[in-house]
């Protein structure tokens, strides 16, 4: 068994929603953070984002999670158009016990997430470790709306 992160997000639609039936299809999950409500990076116009982050104890590797995220967006019928653009659900691989993966389609751990404070301030409430020498950027703010 291997424990894992994934950060989730969504910023159309019913965001909530989306969310919540992406957590229920994960027969390994261990956890979930708070919901988070964030704001928007990199540029593009949209609407304010709801993010979590998951945990699982896990039998699978990082390219089978990558498999699952997949079929999740597609489920969620995300359209894939603007880079870091609005979108009904993103989930991405973030951490995986004992895997460094280093592909074109796939890279673990996730080399942006250091960068922001919507995936680290989730994340560092399953594993607090993560945030040992970790400084928030400051850039988008980051509010904890409530328990999951
Ligand atoms: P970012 O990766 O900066 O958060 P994004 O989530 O908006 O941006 P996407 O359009 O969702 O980017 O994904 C682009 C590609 O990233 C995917 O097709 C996927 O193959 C690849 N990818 C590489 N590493 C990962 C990872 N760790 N988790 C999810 N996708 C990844
Ligand atoms: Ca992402
Ligand atoms: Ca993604």
């Amino acid at each position: 068994m291997s424990q894992a992160f994934l950060g989730l997000g969504s910023n159309l639609g019913d965001k909530e929603a989306y969310l919540r039936e992406a957590v229920g299809t994960f027969t390994d999950l261990q956890g979930v953070s708070g919901l988070y409500e964030t704001d928007p990076i990199g540029g593009v116009e949209q609407d304010c984002y709801l993010n979590i982050v998951i945990e699982l104890s896990t039998e699978r590797k990082a390219r089978e999670l990558l498999e699952h995220a997949q079929d999740l967006e597609k489920k969620a019928n995300r359209l894939r158009d603007i880079r870091w653009g609005p979108r009904t659900l993103d989930v991405d691989i973030l951490w995986v016990e004992n895997e460094e993966v280093t592909e074109p389609d796939l890279i673990v751990p996730h080399p942006r997430m250091k960068e922001r404070a919507f995936v680290m301030v989730p994340l560092g409430e399953l594993a607090p470790e993560f945030l040992i020498e970790w400084e928030d950027p400051g850039d988008g703010e980051v509010r904890r709306v409530k328990d999951w």
